[in-house]
Order: structure tokens, then C-alpha cells, then sequence
């Protein structure tokens, strides 16, 4: 299975409007990071984890030409925005897409996005999609998929596992009981804002901590703010762990 970055940004994404700092200005494409999301493909199907707000346009700088499920890990702005975008996807293959989250979050999606499930005279141009709240590990398109709760500061948040890969973002907190759900990793993406702790997200130190107690054979840090270079950070971590970027493609 393919993982591909869409975007591995925080909420503000990278360069931060208005910001001069020198990761903003940077020449490097790799410190240019939209809100992040993954893309899972294997075989025929496509699988996105979150719809960042940058969809289309990640979509299209890396060809994505069909999406057969979303899995949403909350509905903080930054993953969510991208669903509207769905409607392409609606129109060239004629099905309704199914999004799957945590009973809160399916909650949230179907308020902030009523008017998708209202009935009105031209459905046309809305995006259709199908929610499905998850209760526990749950099969799609032949991957057994084990929902992780993580926190985020004071609120819940999905972390998924396919097999021998996890995606954990916008993360603060792991609790023992979910700890033991992600032994045994080859690949781990976890969140990693910037050098020092946050309230809502893990710092470096706090996401190495982390690495040193799952040991996953190799991890990529996502979800970055303007903070971390990513040639300079990468220099400095340790062996087996490095910075992701928008595009990076890895195999799980
Ligand atoms: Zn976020
Ligand atoms: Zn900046
Ligand atoms: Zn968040």
C-alpha cells in the first residue's frame, strides 16, 4: 500500500500569512506545507485521511483521480474544510462517497455541512457523501482498520491503524490503553507542531518520546508549523525518524 502526503501542515499552514520568518520565505519546496492529509492506495482503491482545506489543489499537484472513502480523524477546520471538494469526485464516478469518524465528529460533519443533507431543488452542484460513524475496528475495500482514541489538549481525536502503519495526528496525549494498539509498527506518522510542547499538539521532544516507547521501525512527523526547517530539523533528529513533506510517497 502507497501512503502519498497531501499536505503536512498545522491549521495556519506554511508560510503563515503575513509571515516573514525565514521557513515562510524559504526556497525549499519542502517548507511549503498545506493542512494535512494523507492519500492510502492500494490496487484500485484510493483512501483519504481528512479533508484538509487545500483539497483540490493537493489533489490535482498529485494526480489523484478517484476517492473511494474519507476517514476523518475530527472536525477541527483544517481537516475538514477539503469535503465540499468530494463533488469532483461525485461527478466522475457517479457514487456517493462514504466518510467515516468518531460519532462526534459524524455529528459535527452533518452541522456544519447541513446544507449537504438538505433536499432542495438543484442538488447539482453539492458534494454526496454518506456518514458513517465508526464503533470499533471495521473492514473497508479488504484493510482491517483499528480506530485509536487519542487526545487533542481536552477533546477526542481517531488515530487510524491499517496493519503495520498508523496515522496519529493532532495529538497531545496517548492514553496506556491505546499506547498498546500501536506496538509493532514498520511505519508511524505522528504529530510534531515544533521544537517545544503545546497545549493541542506534542512538541519534538514529547513526539520522539513517544517513537522511543512504540519503537515503530520508521516514523514521519506531520501536522508542522513555520517553526521547523525541515533540512535543519531533519539534520538534527535521530536515526529512523524525519520530517514528512507535501508529496512525499512512502510505501506501508
Ligand atoms: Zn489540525
Ligand atoms: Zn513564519
Ligand atoms: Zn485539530
Amino acid at each position: 500500500m502507497k501512503v502519498t502526503f497531501l499536505g503536512t501542515g498545522t491549521s495556519y499552514g506554511v508560510p503563515m500569512i503575513g509571515c516573514g520568518c525565514s521557513v515562510c520565505t524559504s526556497d525549499n519546496p519542502k517548507n511549503f506545507r498545506t493542512r494535512s492529509s494523507i492519500l492510502i492506495s492500494e490496487g484500485e482503491y484510493c483512501i483519504l485521511i481528512d479533508a484538509a482545506t487545500e483539497l483540490r489543489i493537493q489533489c490535482l499537484k498529485n494526480k489523484v483521480k478517484k476517492v473511494d472513502a474519507v476517514l476523518l480523524t475530527h472536525s477541527h477546520a483544517d481537516h475538514i474544510l477539503g469535503l465540499d471538494d468530494l463533488r469532483h469526485f461525485n461527478r466522475n464516478q457517479k457514487t456517493n462517497i462514504p466518510v467515516y469518524g468518531s460519532v462526534e465528529t459524524v455529528n459535527n460533519i452533518y452541522k456544519m455541512f447541513s446544507y449537504v443533507f438538505e433536499e432542495t431543488s438543484s442538488n447539482g452542484s453539492k458534494p454526496k457523501f454518506t456518514l458513517k460513524p465508526i464503533n470499533g475496528m471495521f473492514n473497508l475495500f479488504g484493510f482491517e482498520i483499528i480506530p485509536v482514541d487519542v487526545m487533542h489538549g481536552g477533546e477526542k481525536v481517531t488515530a487510524y491503524r491499517f496493519d503495520k502503519f498508523a496515522y496519529v495526528t493532532d495529538v497531545s496525549f496517548i492514553p496506556p490503553a491505546s499506547m498498546a494498539k500501536l506496538k509493532g509498527l514498520d511505519l508511524l506518522i505522528l504529530d510534531a507542531l515544533r521544537m517545544y510542547p503545546h497545549e493541542k499538539h506534542f512538541g519534538i521532544e514529547q513526539a520522539i518520546d513517544i517513537v522511543n516507547k512504540l519503537k515503530p521501525r520508521q516514523t514521519l512527523f506531520t501536522h508542522i508549523a513555520h517553526d521547523l526547517e525541515h533540512e535543519k530539523t531533519n539534520n538534527k533528529l535521530p536515526m529512523g525518524i524525519k520530517l514528512a513533506y507535501d508529496g512525499l510517497s512512502v510505501e506501508a
